[in-house]
């Protein structure tokens, strides 16, 4: 089959689940997760094709289906599906993407591991997903490659097929030079983005970040810049950039740099929060708060994530001002996350220790200064929490974009709320109007909470009101593959 647009996406566009006996495909759960977003762009082309990996012990297995065809909400595609083994999972994602690349995206020198890394393996995996892409890509295809555990299929690709035209998306952060030449491999992964047209991050300063590392490691000339929108450019946030190169030339080839801030779905999310049943969960919410503030934190258990810090603050607080205590609930929601992985399992136990101390220093039978919640909360219900919460605390140490926060502004229907977000989200661009804070300095973490808890109701609104006009402008829809275009008629909304 010829796709136009062949999405190179590591994970499946669904997920598989046992029904009685048997196995049935279902839309992944969260509808502002990258999936649903992605999927959203097939809707603009007659036959699209998605290329991940799925697990097959013995991939010579007759059963193992290695493409399947679907036609949804979404559009016609196939999904071709590279069979690999627990080993080669366990060697490409668990140990070189996220003990070795992940620290360095996210500037945790410490935490990198290069030792346990397969290189010989993380090619072979990366050419195989190329050369499924060049099987499934039309004359001319548009081709989009997302994140860092894909980083060497442009290279690949761009050897097996001339005519396609390539994007990379970076969903992480990039850091600058002096971090990211940590990886021995950094000649490598970055010749192969080289290969592509378009080379796309979330904000400014990581694709400066990104023509400084490749100008440090080959000859790279610079051929255009453009000025970053005013609108970013605020005094004393550590992610923002003035300018930034957007063309450049290497060997014989230009390439394209661009920015594009990933957005929610801000209708989608408007209308869960207008639901009756989001009515009623919020009123049980307040009613079980009684008249005490609620403070929520959510994100995925991931050292990067701030959770260890932001506790640390939050039992600063309590210890400081103890007419607090009884007044304010911690809703702290860290999904945990792949427990065999150690330094996951370890900063889980962290949070999970700190979360109890705080509780067994100022709990009573009564209240409980923080909700520890290490599951995952479906996004209808979250939505309430958004609505229902006067303070979102979110507070990564390094973070690509950050959803969450977007998410809970537009769920802001009432204009109330008040957004402390850490300057290292990659959201704080655009998001200027939050209480930013530095969540590496206890001052600033400490301040910034109770600035928020005794904001006037005045200044709270003012605040929203331009959050919400920002999380609107860039809704989901403005997202798409860089200075590469693609139409796109169908939203994750129109799919539900
Ligand atoms: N999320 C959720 N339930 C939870 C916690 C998170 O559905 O209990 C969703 C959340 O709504 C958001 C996503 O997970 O859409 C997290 O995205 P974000 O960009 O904030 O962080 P990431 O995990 O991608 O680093």
């Amino acid at each position: 089959m010829s796709s136009e647009l062949v999405i190179v996406y590591h994970r499946q566009p669904y997920e598989e689940v046992e029904e009685d006996g048997k196995i049935v495909l279902k839309e992944n759960k969260s509808p502002n997760g990258i999936v649903p977003t992605l999927k959203s762009f097939f809707g603009s082309v007659d036959h699209g094709a998605w290329i991940a990996w799925k697990l097959a012990d013995d991939p010579n297995n007759p059963e193992f289906e290695q493409k399947i065809e679907i036609s949804d909400a979404y559009g016609d595609y196939t999904v071709s599906r590279l069979p690999l083994t627990s080993k080669q999972v366990s060697e490409f994602y668990h140990v070189t993407s996220k003990e070795a690349f992940w620290p360095i995206l996210h500037s945790f020198k410490e935490q990198y591991n290069y030792d346990p890394v397969d290189w010989a393996n993380f090619r072979d995996v990366n050419r195989r997903f190329a050369e499924a892409a060049a099987a499934e890509a039309a004359q001319g295809a548009l081709v989009w490659v997302h994140d860092y555990n894909l980083w060497l299929v442009p290279g690949y690709l761009r050897e097996m097929r001339p005519d396609v035209r390539i994007a990379f998306f970076h969903h992480t952060p990039f850091p600058a030079a002096d971090m990211f030449n940590v990886l021995p491999w950094r000649k490598e992964i970055v010749r192969s983005l080289l290969a592509c047209d378009d080379v796309g991050f979330h904000i400014p300063r990581f694709a400066a970040n990104f023509v400084s590392v490749a100008r440090s490691l080959f000859e790279v000339d610079v051929i255009e810049r453009e000025k970053v929108p005013e609108k970013w450019i605020t005094e004393g946030t550590a992610l923002t950039e003035r300018s930034v190169p957007t063309r450049l030339a290497f060997e014989d080839r230009e390439v394209s740099v661009s920015y594009t801030p990933l957005g929610v779905d801000v209708r989608f999310i408007e209308e869960r929060a207008e639901s009756d049943e989001a009515a009623t969960s919020v009123e049980e919410i307040r009613r079980d708060l009684g008249d005490a503030k609620l403070i929520l934190s959510v994100g995925r258990t991931d050292y990067t994530k701030g959770g260890v810090q932001q506790l640390e603050s939050f039992e600063r607080v309590l210890e400081a001002n103890p007419d607090l205590i009884g007044k304010i609930r911690l809703m702290h929601v860290s999904v945990a996350a792949n427990r065999n992985m150690t330094a996951y399992r370890e900063i889980q136990n962290e949070i999970e220790q700190i979360a109890g101390r705080i509780n067994g220093r100022f709990g009573t039978l009564e209240w409980q200064p923080i909700a520890l919640i290490s599951r995952a909360i479906p996004f209808v219900e979250l939505v309430a929490y958004y609505q229902a919460a006067d303070v979102a605390w979110i507070t990564p140490l390094a973070d690509g974009m950050n959803l969450v926060c977007k998410e809970f502004i537009a769920s802001r229907l009432d204009g109330d709320g008040v957004l402390v977000l850490s300057e290292f989200a990659g959201a704080a661009v655009e998001l200027g109007d939050a209480v930013i804070t530095n969540p590496f300095s206890h001052k600033a973490m400490d301040h910034a909470i109770l600035a928020a808890l005794s904001m006037p109701e005045e200044a709270r609104r003012d605040r929203m009101r331009r959050l919400r006009e920002a999380v609107t402008t860039n809704d989901v829809r403005c997202w798409g593959p860089g200075r590469l275009s693609i139409e796109r008629s169908l939203s994750p909304v129109a799919a539900e």
